[in-house]
């Protein structure tokens, strides 16, 4: 019974997210069409469709990681064993992350091992750029992001650290919830959805890898995807 209750909730998020897809989609389509006549536009509704136009835009953001979320959970089959090299990975992440950054916040990346993984190359990538930018939002000016790949006892890990302004414990065990925020305030403000770690979770559950939370108060925070050793290969000399 708990099973097929869990189901339908699923089923019916994924059916919404769908629905709601069409119609933010023609009013978003419309809304462009009427800003890009902007100077026959009476004054008084600039802002008005300003404000659509970016409302549209966020519930177009959420209704997208729910059907991402919605998909990732659905399809029980594993992530598939493509060879994936996580130096390309992190580095070209980096760069992305440097044009999103300020001047101020330093990302690097560190590679202490030669593995390779064996996964889904685009799910990977978006789960860490997810914990990347996360990073960065939570950062001020003068800290530092490392992206690393690291050799644990139980396989190969990649870690994004900041030196941001960390998050308290009572927090760490609820924020793979969805919509769960420690501000939901300043998240929205930012256009987050609340939904980001949810799908770096299950992106990383698909690849039988874990997602472990270290933080503290004013000190930063550490993000850590750990992979099981099969599906760790060496890389090519
Ligand atoms: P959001 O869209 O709000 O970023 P996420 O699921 O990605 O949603 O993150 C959930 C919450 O976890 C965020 O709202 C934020 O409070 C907290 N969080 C995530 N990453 C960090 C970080 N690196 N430093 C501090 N807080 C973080």
């Amino acid at each position: 019974e708990r099973v097929r209750t869990e189901q339908i909730r699923k089923d019916f998020v994924g059916n919404v997210s769908h629905e709601l897809r069409t119609p933010l989609t023609v009013i978003s389509g419309f809304v462009e069409n009427m800003q890009a006549d902007n100077d026959s536009l009476p004054v008084q509704w600039r802002k008005p469709l300003d404000l659509i136009s970016e409302q549209a835009g966020r519930m177009r953001h959420i209704v997208e990681d729910l059907l991402l979320l919605a998909r990732l959970e659905s399809a029980s089959v594993e992530a598939p064993r493509d060879p994936v090299d996580p130096v390309d990975m992190l580095e070209s992440i980096a760069r992305d992350g440097r044009s999103l950054a300020t001047e101020q916040q330093q990302i690097e990346v560190s590679i202490e091992t030669d593995a390779w993984l064996l996964g889904d190359g685009g799910l990977l990538r978006s789960a860490v750029t997810n914990l990347m930018v996360n990073a960065i939002h939570h950062t001020p000016d003068g800290g530092r992001i490392l992206l690393a790949l690291q050799e644990t006892p139980e396989g190969p890990r990649i870690r994004v650290q900041d030196t941001g302004e960390g998050i308290a414990a009572e927090h760490i065990p609820r924020l793979t919830e969805r919509f769960y925020r420690v501000d939901a305030g300043r998240s929205r403000e930012r256009g987050g959805t609340g939904l980001g770690l949810a799908i770096v979770k299950h992106a990383l559950q698909k690849h039988g890898a874990k997602l472990e939370i270290e933080s503290r108060i004013g000190e930063g925070s550490s993000f850590s995807c750990v992979f099981p050793r099969e599906r760790r290969i060496p890389g090519p000399q």
